[in-house]
């Protein structure tokens, strides 16, 4: 059996699980791309038991996919050929709080919102923030360097992460930086293992940053009459607050959350988009600032209607129409795409990608959202009930290259904080050229040198 080929001298039985149930679970994540075949599931407890495995698997050989809450996007967590997927369901201990330094030292496995809380619960705040918080691990948000609806204040999980403890594909323990907020001592390999999707080592302890959490929060949500309004209403905001939040979602996609989650429309006024913005309703005169915007982009015929929350709870659930959307649409098996320019270049990419859907997309429902204030728009193609998943996912993958051409015609990002993970995999020349694609090749050789780290992620 498996677990005798050197995993019963790292593991004890109960950190090692080969049913058919649990190979079926740990062997695919929230994308569900291909079928789950994984050999085993391991949970390791250390560092060092993890690094007792990369060396076993270099030896033995066989591959590892690094797996945290399997939330991804991307299939970056699928293991679909006979890979040992490593868990980090154990690891998820909170190790230091240090109040000085603001600073959490935690394991791989740690939940985004257990971070979130524990900030919370000590005054202080963890601005990463995204609706799959309750299940991602914070080990998972660092490969795949996530975003989330506060980014257009607060950055990207990069921006948190203090120190990394990793273990590289070739078996080796690297601390990464010790939490130090300045370290000119060369090239800073913390910032290669952000993002890296599981395919140069394995994190397996951060040191995340806290901040002091935002005060006063009110939403307001804008119905918006067209393309155009969308930026000028955008500007006009910007100019006058800083916002914590910056969302857009279609009509259709308030529809779809409205019936599906039983949540009140935000009004009756029917607006082809939405605006959700959060701000730090600090004083009056911040108030006032943002009710004379709303009224002057309502003069300009902007904005149709608008409401602004009156508390928490109103808050709560205005951010539902944007928060639940992803989970709502999961019925549809939607095809996804999460596309990112400069916010200048906006109004030009929605209007071309607008005729290209419109042409290429006739039969389907498409229903767009997204993180406007970065310029990240997913845009979702939903499967009609009457169409086998194949012919479905075929007729979206022959539109690809057009839409990933318009990405790169514009400088864009063919994936802004989803990753590349297999569903990405074949386009990365859209956003990378081949220069750098052969640097990162080069680099994966370097730290892992048979190749044993989620192969096939990222690269072929
Ligand atoms: C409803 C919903 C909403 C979402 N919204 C957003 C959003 O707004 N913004 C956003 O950025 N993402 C979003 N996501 C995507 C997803 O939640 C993020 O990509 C998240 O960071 C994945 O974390 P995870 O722990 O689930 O990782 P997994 O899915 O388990 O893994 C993701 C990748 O990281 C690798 N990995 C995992 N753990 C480790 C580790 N310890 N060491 C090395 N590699 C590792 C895996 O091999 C894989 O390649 C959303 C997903 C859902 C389902």
């Amino acid at each position: 059996m498996f677990i005798d080929n050197g995993l019963s001298d790292i593991f004890r039985p109960e950190q090692v699980l080969t049913d058919q149930s649990s190979l079926e679970k740990y062997g695919q994540d929230w994308s569900q791309v291909g079928a789950p075949n994984p050999l085993a599931i391991v949970f390791p407890e250390s560092t060092e038991q993890v690094q007792s495995l990369v060396k076993l698997a270099n030896k033995a050989p066989f591959s590892l996919v690094p797996s945290g809450g399997r939330t991804g996007l991307s299939g970056g967590a699928m293991a679909t050929n006979q890979e040992v997927v490593v868990s980090f369901e154990r690891m998820n201990k909170v190790l230091d709080f240090n109040k000085v330094d603001r600073q959490v030292h935690c394991q791989a496995g740690v939940i985004t919102q257990q971070l979130q809380t524990l900030a919370a619960d000590n005054q202080l705040f963890y601005p990463v923030d995204f609706a799959s918080s309750g299940s991602s691990h914070i080990g998972g948000n660092i490969a795949t360097n996530a975003g989330g609806i506060k980014v257009v204040r607060y950055g990207l999980t990069r921006n948190w992460v203090a120190g990394l403890t990793v273990v590289t594909g070739s078996g080796e323990i690297l601390d990464l930086n010790h939490g130090l907020v300045k370290n000119a001592t060369g090239y800073d390999l913390r910032h290669l293992f952000i993002g890296s999707e599981g395919t140069l080592g394995f994190i397996t302890e951060a040191t995340m940053q806290l901040t002091n959490p935002p005060k006063n929060l009110s939403v307001m949500v804008l119905g918006i009459s067209d393309v155009a309004s969308i930026m000028k209403t955008f500007q006009a905001l910007k100019k006058n607050i800083e916002p914590t939040a910056l969302e857009l979602f279609s009509s259709d996609s308030v529809k779809i959350v409205c019936e599906h989650k039983g949540i009140p429309r935000p009004f009756d006024t029917e607006a082809p988009y939405y605006l959700l913005i959060e701000f730090e309703n600090d004083s009056e005169a911040t108030e006032s600032l943002v009710l004379e915007t709303f009224e002057r982009c309502s003069n300009e015929g902007w904005v149709l209607d608008g409401v602004m929350s009156q508390s928490e709870q109103q808050a709560k659930t205005l951010w539902r129409l944007r928060e639940d959307i992803s989970e709502s649409i999961s019925h549809y098996s939607p095809y996804k795409n999460d596309l990112a320019v400069k916010v200048s270049k906006i109004p030009v990419f929605l209007e071309r990608l607008d005729q290209l859907v419109e042409e290429h997309y006739p039969k389907f429902q498409v229903l767009w959202y997204g993180h406007i204030g970065d310029g990240n728009l997913h845009l979702n193609i939903l499967k009609p009930a009457d169409m086998e998943h194949d012919v479905f996912v075929e007729a979206c993958n022959k539109v690809n290259p057009l839409v990933f051409k318009l990405v790169k015609d514009l400088d864009g990002s063919i994936s802004a904080e989803h990753g590349v993970g297999t569903l990405k995999r074949d386009y990365l020349a859209y956003s990378r050229s081949d220069s750098e694609i052969a640097y990162m090749q080069s680099l994966k050789a370097m730290f892992d040198p048979n190749g044993i780290m989620n192969p096939g992620k990222l690269f072929k």
